[in-house]
C-alpha cells in the first residue's frame, strides 16, 4: 500500500520559490569583480534567475545540455545555480585554478555548450576559446560599461544585456528528481579529473542534512558567507542552504586576502562562514597583525583538508569563534561528517571536547560510513584501528560521469555498494571519524603506517611554523620515513632540530621525520590543498641523497 501523500519532485528550483516567498526580502550581498559592493534580494534573485532562465532558452540550450560557469561567488553566479539547473540543464563550475589545458580537457568532456565567466578569467577563456570544441556561447558575466573593448572571442555576449532582454516570467519546469542538474570535476590531486554529476534529488537532500543543527547549522538568522567557491563541490551547498533558510548571503567576489574577507565579515555581521585551512591562514594572519576581534562571527565550518588543532584553538580561545570541522569530497555532494559534541560529550573537560572536536566528526543522517581492513572486512569502532573509509548515501556518487573508470563501488556481502573514499580513518565507539591518512600520502615505514596528517598537526602548533607537509620519502632501510618540509612564518626563526625536538612527548619516538626541508612556499592545487605528490616528487629522495 502506498501512502497517500503530494508526489511533489525534489527540484531545486523548489529552493529558490520557496526563498522568494517566504524570505523575499533577505539579502544578498557580493563584492563584484568590478570593485562595487553590490545589494539585491531572494525576490530579485529569483527575478533575475528567471530572466537568465529564457535568456539560456533564447541562447538554443536544452534539458540537459550543460552550461559552464568560471566564476567567483557572487549574485550572477547565483541566478546560474537557479536558472541553469532550474531549467533543466546541467550546471557545470569549473575551476579557474586549474590549468588552461586541464580546463580544455574537462570542458570537452562535459561537452559544454555555453561558457559564461567573471572579467578576471577573460584571458583564461581567450586562451582556450579556440580550443574547447563544443562551446558555442560566451557570456562575459558583466554590464556593457564594463565589456571588454576588444577581444580575441568574437561574438562575446554580455550578461545584463541578455538579462534585460529577457523577461522575467517563466515557469520552472517540473521533472523528475533524478534529473541531472550539475557537474562537478574532482581536483585531480588524484589522477585525472573525474566528472561528478549530482541530480536535483541529490542536492535538495543534501541541503537538507547540512542545514541542520549538527550539520552546518544554518538559520534565517544567520549571515552566511562562503568563503569556500562556488566552483568547489558547489561552495559546500551553502548557496541551496541559504535559499531553503532564508539566510544573508554574503560573497565576497575576488576578494579572498584577509583584509578583504574581515570587512566584510564586519559591514555585512556576518555569523557563518566556510573555507579550507591555508584560507583561514590568510585570515587569522591579518586579524592578529592587526590585533583585531569578529564582533559577529559565531561559527565557521573548516573542511576540505584537516583543520590543525593549532587553528582550531586559536579560532575558539582567542576569537571566540566556534569550528566545526567538517570532512567530505565532491564524489559525496560534499558533506559527510561533521564534529558537533553530542549532549553526553558537553560536559566533558574542555580538553577532552577538544580532541572529540578535532576529528573530521560523525556522519549526518543520510550518509552511512563504515572502516575496512585490506581484506574487506570491518574494522571495530575503537578510536585505534584503522582502515579504507567507505561511504553510501543518497547523495554519494553511484558512477563517474560516462562511467568513466569503470564501476567505483566495492559490493559487500549483502550486495550493497560502497564508494571508497582513498581515506584511512578510524571510528570510535561513538562514531566520531578521524582521517589519519589519504591512503596515497600514507607513509609506510617497516611495513607500519605513520599518519601525516597527525605529524604536519604537531609541526603547525609550534609558533615558528606557517605550513607544514609530511611527505613519504623513500628510505634505503625502512623504505619509507617521514620527511617534514616547512614554511617559516615572516621573520620567524626555528631550525631542524628544534623543530624535531619539538615531537617529543607528542607522538610515539619512531614517528617523528627524519629531516626537515625548509621552503619558501608549499604549492598549493587549484581548490586551496597542499599538493603532496608535488613535494614527493621533488623531495622523495631527499633522505637517500643526504645518506
Ligand atoms: P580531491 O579528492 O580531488 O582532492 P575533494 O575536494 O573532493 O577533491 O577532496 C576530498 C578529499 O579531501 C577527501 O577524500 C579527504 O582526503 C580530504 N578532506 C576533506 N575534508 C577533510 C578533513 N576535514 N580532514 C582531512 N581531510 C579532508
Amino acid at each position: 500500500m502506498n501512502g497517500s501523500m503530494m508526489q511533489l519532485p525534489l527540484l531545486i528550483s523548489s529552493l529558490l520559490v520557496h526563498a522568494e516567498r517566504h524570505h523575499g526580502e533577505q539579502e544578498i550581498v557580493s563584492r563584484r569583480v568590478e570593485g562595487d559592493i553590490h545589494r539585491t534580494t531572494y525576490r530579485e534573485l529569483a527575478a533575475r534567475s528567471r530572466r537568465m532562465a529564457n535568456a539560456l532558452a533564447g541562447l538554443g540550450i536544452k534539458s540537459g545540455d550543460r552550461v559552464a560557469t568560471l566564476a567567483w561567488n557572487g549574485h550572477r553566479h547565483l541566478e546560474l545555480y537557479y536558472a541553469v539547473s532550474g531549467s533543466g540543464a546541467v550546471l557545470h563550475t569549473l575551476n579557474p585554478r586549474l590549468h588552461a589545458d586541464q580546463v580544455v580537457y574537462i570542458a570537452d568532456h562535459a561537452e559544454d555548450e555555453a561558457l559564461f565567466f567573471d572579467l578576471t578569467f577573460l584571458p583564461l577563456v581567450e586562451a582556450i576559446a579556440h580550443r574547447v570544441k563544443t562551446i558555442k556561447t560566451f557570456v562575459v558575466m558583466t554590464d556593457r560599461a564594463h565589456m571588454p573593448a576588444a577581444s580575441k572571442i568574437p561574438n562575446l555576449l554580455c550578461y545584463e544585456e541578455l538579462a534585460a532582454a529577457s523577461s522575467d516570467a517563466f515557469a520552472w519546469p517540473s521533472f523528475d528528481e533524478n534529473q541531472a542538474s550539475s557537474l562537478c570535476y574532482t581536483s585531480g590531486t588524484t589522477g585525472n579529473p573525474k566528472g561528478v554529476l549530482y541530480s536535483h534529488r541529490s542536492t535538495v537532500l543534501h541541503t537538507f542534512a547540512i542545514a541542520l543543527p549538527d550539520a552546518l547549522n544554518c538559520s534565517a538568522r544567520d549571515s552566511i558567507l562562503p568563503v569556500v567557491p562556488m566552483f568547489h563541490v558547489n561552495a559546500w551547498g551553502l548557496p541551496y542552504a541559504a535559499c531553503m533558510m532564508g539566510s544573508k548571503l554574503v560573497f565576497p567576489g575576488p576578494g579572498l586576502d584577509g583584509k578583504s574577507l574581515y570587512e566584510l565579515f564586519e559591514y555585512e555581521r556576518v555569523t557563518l562562514s566556510a573555507g579550507v585551512p591555508t584560507v583561514w591562514q590568510g585570515l587569522l594572519g591579518y586579524v592578529d597583525a592587526n590585533d583585531l576581534k569578529f564582533s559577529t562571527m559565531r561559527r565557521t565550518v573548516i573542511g576540505g583538508s584537516a583543520c590543525p588543532p593549532a587553528m582550531m584553538k586559536t579560532f575558539q580561545e582567542r576569537y571566540d569563534v566556534q569550528v566545526l570541522h567538517a570532512w567530505g569530497m565532491t564524489e559525496m555532494s560534499p558533506v559527510g561528517t561533521v564534529a558537533a559534541l553530542k549532549g553526553s560529550q558537553v560536559g566533558l573537560d574542555a580538553p577532552t571536547r577538544f580532541a572529540i572536536q578535532a576529528k573530521q566528526g560523525r556522519a549526518v543522517y543520510g550518509v552511512d560510513m563504515k572502516i575496512v581492513g585490506a581484506d574487506g572486512a570491518e574494522l571495530p569502532w575503537d578510536g585505534v584501528q584503522s582502515g579504507e573509509l567507505m561511504v553510501r548515501g543518497p547523495w554519494v556518487i553511484d558512477q563517474y560521469f560516462k562511467g568513466e573508470g569503470g564501476d567505483p563501488l566495492v559490493k559487500d556481502g549483502e550486495g550493497d555498494g560502497w564508494f571508497p573514499t582513498g581515506d584511512v580513518a578510524t571510528i570510535d565507539a561513538s562514531g566520531f571519524m578521524q582521517i589519519t591518512d589519504r591512503s596515497k600520502d600514507v607513509i609506510k615505514s617497516g611495513g607500519e603506517w605513520i599518519g601525516s596528517i597527525d605529524l604536519e598537526n604537531i609541526a603547525m602548533a609550534h609558533p615558528s611554523v606557517a605550513m607544514a607537509a609530511c611527505i613519504a620519502a623513500t628510505h634505503a632501510k625502512w623504505d619509507e620515513r617521514p620527511l617534514l618540509v616547512v614554511v617559516k612564518k615572516p621573520n620567524a626563526e626555528v631550525t631542524r632540530d628544534e623543530l624535531l625536538a619539538f615531537y617529543e612527548g607528542r607522538i610515539a619516538k619512531w614517528w617523528t621525520p627524519d629531516d626537515v626541508v625548509f621552503v619558501e612556499a608549499i604549492p598549493l592545487g587549484a581548490t586551496g590543498k597542499m599538493l603532496k605528490n608535488r613535494l614527493r616528487e621533488q623531495y622523495g629522495r631527499h633522505l637517500l641523497d643526504k645518506s
